[in-house]
């Protein structure tokens, strides 16, 4: 009898320990899909889903983002960082009407040539909502893949063209299957593959890891310093969107300065925010969510 490649094994042990995450559920969607995959890149499963749920209670099709404003999925995106991602979520919403007729697209070039839409979002939209075969590569995956198979404790920064390739010599030839095991990857380097602590002893697929099998330790200890907030740029943005957010009105710059004493910081951190589209001037001393009303006349 053969034994069971690596695939399968993952793919057993998800089938029986996947978290319940609404996202994964039956009958979610491929823009439901799109909206999760992109919030989770850089927040957390528990702040996301509740966001998620009221995104797509508000804007279930791509059609409805796209029919609002810039400033409403700005608002709508509150405090799960990185906003610039709410600008390029609805315009990949508007591309999506212009492009496809609303709706998200299955083939992966279509979707790469999305706004916002990289590497890994297009493999994770082809693959989870439409059954595709791509390698979905992100830290965790790579992490596993790493570290299974080539026996090294991390994988680099950044994902390149040879780790895509790794991951796709252990999926299954058939697409079903195959994107049943990118989920089940990204779920064991999530909850056992850590980056820390991977808790081996629980493994399925310990019997046939190369790093395990080496006898190296885990590692112990943060492998890079978490990254500072209070005192940085994005602090300062964090504090002015906040005002913005609230605002039914452009908000004079004098309310503005109020948020954060130092003079320089907070103007780089708004020039920073008018310059990623996420805020825009009104007139000459006042300041609005990017299109928050009737369009800026230009002098
Ligand atoms: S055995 Fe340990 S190092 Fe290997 S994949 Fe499993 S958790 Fe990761």
């Amino acid at each position: 009898m053969t034994e069971p490649t690596f695939a399968t094994l993952v793919s057993r042990w998800y089938a029986r320990n996947a978290r319940d995450l609404p996202w994964r559920r039956p009958g979610v969607g491929p823009w439901a899909i799109l909206v999760s995959e992109v919030m989770l890149q850089q927040t957390p499963v528990v702040r996301v889903v509740p966001a998620w749920e009221a995104w797509l209670a508000r804007w279930p099709e791509p059609a409805d983002l796209a029919a609002d404003t810039p400033a409403e999925a700005i608002r709508m995106w509150g405090r799960l960082g990185y906003p610039r991602r709410a600008v390029r979520l609805r315009e990949c919403a508007v591309a999506i009407v212009e492009r496809h007729g609303g709706r998200v697209p299955d083939r992966l070039e279509q979707l790469l040539a999305l706004p916002g839409v990289g590497t890994y979002t297009a493999r994770a939209v082809a693959a989870f909502a439409y059954g595709q075969r791509h390698p979905v590569v992100d830290t965790n995956v790579r992490r596993v893949v790493c570290r299974a198979v080539a026996g090294e404790p991390d994988a680099g920064p950044a994902t390149r063209p040879a780790d895509l390739v790794a991951t796709e010599e252990l999926l299954p030839v058939e697409p079903a299957a195959a994107a049943l095991a990118s989920a089940a990857f990204m779920e064991l380097g999530a909850v056992v593959c850590t980056a820390r602590s991977p808790r081996c002893a629980t493994c399925p697929v310990e019997s046939v890891c190369a790093w395990r099998a080496s006898g190296q330790e885990a590692p112990t200890g943060p492998t890079r310093r978490p990254q500072r907030y209070a005192g940085t740029d994005r602090q300062v943005r964090g504090l002015l969107l906040g005002v913005l957010r609230e605002a039914t009105a452009p908000v004079p710059r004098q309310r503005l300065d109020q948020v954060w004493a130092d003079d320089v910081q907070r103007s780089r951190a708004l020039a920073g925010l008018v310059d990623d589209g996420l805020v825009e001037p009104v007139g000459e001393a006042s300041f609005r969510l990017a299109g928050d009303g009737p369009p800026v006349p230009v002098p």
